[in-house]
């Protein structure tokens, strides 16, 4: 993936998490305390499991120090 910024290309890798899923609230809203489960107006990005955690597949620009998540790449 190219970075929208500066047009290189961009480092691929995750964001992880070892106790909970991981997901997008809007702002102004608070998150939604059952794991694996989000609200309505949430977006769950990643199921947590006991075993593997959670994880969320990350494009980075490191001259832009951008982040990218593709919803369309979700694991
Ligand atoms: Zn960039």
């Amino acid at each position: 993936m190219k970075c929208p910024y500066c047009n290189k290309i961009m480092d691929e890798g995750y964001i992880h998490s070892s106790k909970t899923d991981i997901r997008w609230t809007p702002k102004n809203m608070t998150p939604g305390w059952r794991y694996n489960h989000p609200k309505s107006c949430e977006k769950l990005l990643s199921k947590v499991d006991f075993f593997n955690g959670s994880k969320v597949k990350v494009f980075r620009c490191s001259a832009c120090q951008i982040e990218i998540i593709d919803e369309n790449n979700l694991q």
